[in-house]
């Protein structure tokens, strides 16, 4: 078995091999996450891998050339000491002056740079969630985050998704089930990390009306807004409720630029200020100094919006290009979503292969040299057998149909 651990034998695992010494009680709830455990699982193999599993931007959309001269100066004038915890003041300015070009400006008084877009959902769930409470999470979701809110001893309610996102509409009876109000709303709106799929309008404006009416945060994880390649822009829950105290909003630099800095933000209300820097103050401190500068220079050189449509119409090419290798290749056997941005299509097997576990199907594509995410690693509840996420950002047009072709004999040996 590869070491696509499920949640519950990471946690046993840690007990089992640490039985006498005193762990706190939340170490059980440490699930850690499959989709990360990828990466050092991929990174073991020898074979040739077409690598539609992490969420990774592709080489050729990162622009390596600069960073690498951009860095040697920095690294020239950088002092090596300790910096802000909330961020380093010229980054800080930069991305209040580049988003007043967008629909969401921000001010300093909401603004504090976090190690990554997780830093700043740990930092939601630090601030907003107890032992016990109910925390409302998409299903499917991304993980890590769902990950990090049970580390803070939430009770997870998964909401199902359809083509519009998070199904808002049964949220309600739902909730009254558990007989709990939640405390947070965790919701990916826009090219929803595994679906693609993007939350309506009408959705966003309910989701917001109910968090009201509980009094629960929504926070709004959005990565890859800004890398829409299709379709018109739906308004962002900063936009339809501007200044609203219950949006927390979590933003990274990762998709857009390079994950490997770790550089991205948080958005909140200016009264939660503080108490995130003594949050990071608790866990990280003073921020990575050299990662913010570089990233500071480059929006500097006023490059980040060719860079944005660039990639965005790399990514379009991919994503045409893996609904058709799939449409070629799998045809009326497998369902996908359609996203408009982002980094993922989300794959649904059907008629023969509608039975497969995509869970085994993960080591037969592995070894026929095709990986992806498989459905439950998406899902706290280990929901979705047969549906996984595929990652077309990464690949080229011919690797990409390499990898359905691979995907594709994986799958007619398992039906056998
Ligand atoms: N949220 C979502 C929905 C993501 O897809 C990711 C990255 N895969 C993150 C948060 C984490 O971003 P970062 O790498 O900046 O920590």
């Amino acid at each position: 078995m590869h070491d696509m651990t499920t949640a519950a034998e990471t946690a046993r695992d840690v007990r089992n091999s640490a039985p006498t010494l005193p762990l706190a009680g939340r170490a059980k709830d440490l699930v850690g996450s499959m989709i990360d455990s990828s990466t050092s699982l991929l990174a073991a193999q020898s074979h040739d891998i077409v690598r539609f599993a992490m969420g990774s931007p592709a080489d050729e959309a990162v622009p390596a050339d600069e960073f690498r001269q951009i860095a040697g100066e920095i690294l020239d004038n950088t002092s090596f000491t300790y910096g802000a915890t909330e961020g380093e003041p010229r980054l800080l300015q930069l991305l209040v002056d580049y988003l007043a070009t967008t629909p969401d400006p921000s001010s300093h008084d909401r603004l504090v740079i976090t190690t990554g877009g997780m830093q700043g959902l740990d930092l939601a769930c630090k601030l907003f969630v107890d032992p016990g409470d109910l925390v409302v999470v998409e299903s499917p979701t991304y993980t890590n985050g769902s990950a990090t809110a049970l580390s803070y001893g939430a009770q997870l309610l998964e909401v199902p998704v359809d083509d519009e996102g998070m199904q808002v509409d049964q949220l309600e009876d739902l909730v009254a089930r558990t007989r709990q109000t939640p405390k947070a709303i965790y919701t990916i709106p826009t090219f929803q990390n595994p679906s693609g799929v993007t939350l309506s309008e009408e959705r966003r404006r309910e989701l917001l009306r109910l968090a009201h009416t509980w009094g629960a945060v929504v926070v709004d994880d959005d990565p890859y807004g800004l890398l829409r390649f299709a379709g018109t822009d739906i308004p962002t829950f900063q936009t339809l409720s501007p200044g609203d105290p219950l949006v927390f909003s979590v933003r990274t630099f990762s998709k857009i630029l390079a994950p490997g800095w770790r550089v991205g933000w948080v958005d909140a209300d200016p009264s939660l200020r503080q108490l995130l820097i003594n949050g990071k103050q608790a866990m990280d401190t003073c921020t990575n100094v050299p990662n913010q500068h570089i990233v500071a220079e480059y929006i500097a050189r006023g490059g980040l919006e060719d860079h944005l449509a660039g990639i965005r119409t790399l990514y379009r090419e991919r994503k045409d290009a893996m609904l058709d290798a799939i449409a070629r290749h799998l045809g009326d056997r497998v369902t996908t979503t359609d996203p408009e941005g982002g980094f993922f299509l989300w794959v649904t097997l059907q008629e023969e292969f509608a039975e497969i576990d995509t869970r085994e199907l993960f080591e037969v594509a592995l070894a026929d040299g095709v990986a992806f995410i498989p459905g439950p690693a998406l899902s706290p509840g280990g929901r979705f057998r047969n549906s996984m996420r595929l990652c077309f950002a990464s690949s080229t047009p011919d690797r990409i149909d390499e990898g359905v072709r691979r995907l594709t004999s994986s799958l007619e040996k398992m039906a056998r």
